[in-house]
Parts: structure tokens; sequence; C-alpha cells
């Protein structure tokens, strides 16, 4: 329908994230993207729509403009995918209603790129997001998953493997994985990197050999805490048509006005991050001289990055810093309490900073077994920076920091750090899933 991509590839990539997904703004007469709320599209003809229809069935764009049915195609939407899909550098995106329904879509794609009489299998590395976690570990998908390290994604390869997932950097741990050195395991198997927390700002994971990259589009993309969605970015045709496939036949997109916010998100998108990254920075090296935290995980420390990635696979840091503190799960919890300005949610991305506490909120329904391989701690709190300035924020922690040392729980909900045992639940079929808490 619209022309591909973004206005031209040569530009830089800030250019690319104003002006991408606008290629017809001048012949259209607008400035703005337009937002159609359609559900149901009026046809030219008969055969035009039974030709389009056919074209998105194999997993195409419609023929004539004829969009026909908005499940099947949203133009608002496809502003906000081709725009993305230029800042990956990939050859299209699918959006979905949320970052687990495109991590499903991609799960459920595989039966149809890798046909298979066995199950489905796929090798995933921990840390990742405890909800991505949790729908891998239990069996509501009926995909088999075995969780490797990251050096040893190669062993666990089997015939019937059709995905390698990692995240990078890591949801809470902030993590390194060296996507190369995976892509150069998987061998033919399609390797997926949950981008989520990096950007196409810091690191664009095709270019690193990576099949898939996907986002929780509600965390940076999106980036004021108000639009929920997920995308999905490649260049190989057969997961492209597999995932519009899936999105049509499952029924996950993405509301228009959803699509019209993350666009117009993109647009600020390496502001916003570069000046996050620099907030977080600065948090990162007092956080480590305060007396009442014990590590502070930050990807621009060399101690957190020995093989150098920072500077090669992600050009910053980024902006997130998770922290421990020597107090154990009873100091996390007192400053969470005794923040005033950064606000105790999960989520991360938006333009103010979030803080919580993953083994209690994100990563809580990760079995204890996931806990202890992806290192998360119930001393362990992980911060999103925003773009407040970076002296109030500091002043916020440093007075919640000195007043948890001496002070007692606020709450007084007493919780032991642990993770609740969700993976019999959840591997059980038939019984119930534990709740997934975003972000
Ligand atoms: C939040 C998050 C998800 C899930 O996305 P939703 O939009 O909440 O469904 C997946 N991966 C990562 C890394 C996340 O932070």
């Amino acid at each position: 329908m619209m022309k591909n991509t973004t206005p031209n590839a040569q530009l830089s990539f800030e250019t690319q994230a104003v002006h991408g997904g606008r290629d017809d703004f001048r012949s259209l007469g607008v400035h703005a993207p337009p937002l159609d709320l359609s559900t149901t599209n009026p046809v030219t003809g008969i055969g035009s729509a039974a030709a389009s229809l056919d074209a998105m069935a194999a997993g195409g764009t419609p023929v004539d403009g004829q969009a026909i049915y908005a499940r099947l195609f949203n133009p608002t939407v496809d502003r906000f995918e081709q725009a993305l899909a230029g800042l990956e550098g990939a050859d299209a995106a699918v959006a979905f209603s949320s970052g687990m329904a495109a991590l499903t879509a991609c799960l459920l794609a595989t039966r149809q790129v890798k046909p298979t009489a066995a199950r489905p299998h796929v090798v995933a590395v921990r840390p990742i997001y405890g909800g991505s976690d949790h729908l891998l570990d239990g069996n509501l998908l009926g995909i088999d998953t075995t969780w490797a390290r990251a050096h040893e994604v190669a062993q666990a390869i089997r015939p019937e493997t059709a995905l390698v997932i990692i995240e990078t950097p890591a949801n809470p741990t902030l993590t390194l994985v060296d996507i190369e050195a995976v892509v150069e395991q998987a061998g033919d198997v399609a390797v997926l990197v949950d981008s989520t927390f990096a950007t196409p700002v810091l690191q664009q994971p095709l270019k690193h050999g990576a099949t898939l990259v996907l986002h929780s589009a509600t965390k940076f993309l999106g980036g004021h805490g108000d639009v929920m969605a997920g995308v999905v970015a490649t260049s190989n045709a057969e997961w492209l048509a597999a995932l519009r496939q899936v999105r049509v036949l499952t029924g996950a997109v993405l509301h228009p006005l959803a699509g019209y916010l993350l666009h117009r998100g993109l647009a600020t998108l390496p502001v916003r991050v570069k000046a996050a990254q620099e907030g977080a920075t600065v948090l990162a090296s007092r956080l480590a001289e305060h007396p009442a935290v014990g590590r502070v995980c930050f990807p621009g420390q060399t101690s957190d990055d020995p093989t150098g990635l920072v500077g090669k696979q992600m050009s910053g840091p980024g902006t997130l810093v998770t922290f421990e503190l020597r107090g154990g799960y009873e100091a996390a919890a007192r400053t969470v309490e005794h923040l005033r300005l950064i606000t105790p949610a999960v989520s991360l991305g938006s333009t103010d900073s979030l803080i919580q506490h993953p083994a209690a909120m994100t990563h809580r329904i990760v079995s204890e077994q996931g806990q202890r391989e992806g290192g998360i701690s119930p001393s362990m709190l992980r911060l999103s920076v925003g773009l407040e300035d970076a002296d109030d924020l500091w002043q916020d922690l440093d007075q919640a920091l000195t007043r948890a040392m001496e002070s007692p729980v606020l709450d007084g909900q007493a919780f032991d750090g642990r993770a609740v045992p969700a993976t019999d639940a959840a591997t059980a079929p038939g019984q119930v899933l534990a709740i997934a808490s975003g972000g």
C-alpha cells in the first residue's frame, strides 16, 4: 500500500526517527499522521477485494489500498510499523496489542515457519522479563523450552528447535548477552532478541545477525506511560508472513490510536533515551558510593561488561540501573516506601522515573530456580531513570536510602522475598496461571 520503510536509508537515525512513515504527507497535504479509526473499509470492486484478501492471507499488505477490515490492516498502525522497521534496519515490522501478545505471536509462528511432528522447541537464556519466563516455562502454548546459559545455547539446540530467545540488556539484572556469539551458536535456527531495554537508539540486533527483534512498545517507544503495545521487526519474509497471519487469526491487533501515539513517540525517542541515559550514568556512580548500597548493575561498568559490548553491540549503557541493598529485602522495601519523587511502579521507559522490586513484582511469577539462574535477589531494586534533573532524583534516592537504613517498613506487609511457587501451576495443564505483572 504505502511506500516501504524510511524516507532514505542514507539519513541519520535521528532524522529517520522524525520522518519515518511520513513519505506521503506532502502529497496528502497533512502535517500530522491521519488517525484512521475505521473497523471496516468500503471496497472498490469485488474482484479487487478478493485479490487484496489473498495477498493478506499470504502475509502481505493490501492490494490497491483495499484494507477490507481493521483486523487485517490499518494505515495508522502501518505508518508506525514502517517507521520502527526503518529504525531497526528491518524490511518490516508487525505491531501487536502488547509485548506479551508479540512474544506469543512469535511462539505460535514457530509452527508455521518450522512445522514439526514434535512439539515446537525453543531455547531461552535467563534472565528475561518475568511474564516471558512464565509463558516459556509453562505449558499454555504447548511449546517446549530449554533454559540455557548464553555460552551453552549450541548444546541445547535440537532438530525441532525453531527459535532461540535472548534479552539484552536483560530484565531485571541488565546482564548483556553477546548477540553475535548466540547467532553463531544457533546456526540456522532463528534468534529473537527482546531489545526493549536498549531501544533501536542504542542497539539494532538485526545488524548482529538476529532474525527477529521484539519490543514491549509499552516502554520506551511509547515513552509516556500511556500506550500498551508490542512490535516485532524482521527482514525474514517467512517470519514476516507468519507473524502477520498469526495476528490476523488470533486478533491481538494494535488499536490505531495506540499506533498514532507510538508513531509520535518515535520522533522523540533518540532525544529521550540519550537524556535519560545521562541521568542514569550519574545515578549509577552515586549509588555505587552510597553506604546502603552493595552491588550496582549498570552496563557501563567494566565489571558488568567484561567483553566490552558497550561501545560495540550497544552504543551506550542505557537508562536503567539495578542495585542491591546491603540490608537485604527489608532495606530494599523500605527504600521504595521512603521515595517521594520516584514512583514505585512496574514498567519503564517513561518520562518519569519508576522503581520496582523485581523479586516481589515483575519477576514474582518466576520459579525459584528461575530466579536463582537469573540472579534475581530479594535485595534488588530496578530503577528506570526518566527525564527529571539527576540532582533532584539523587536527593530523593539519597534520603530514602538513608532513612531505610534506620526506620521500619511502612507497608507492614510481610514478604520473604522468595518467588511464589507458580511453576507447578503453570506446567500442569488445566491449572490457573499466575498473574504476570508489567515491565
Ligand atoms: C514489559 C516487558 C515485556 C512485556 O510487554 P507488555 O507490553 O507488558 O506486554 C516483554 N519484555 C520486556 C523486556 C519487558 O520489559
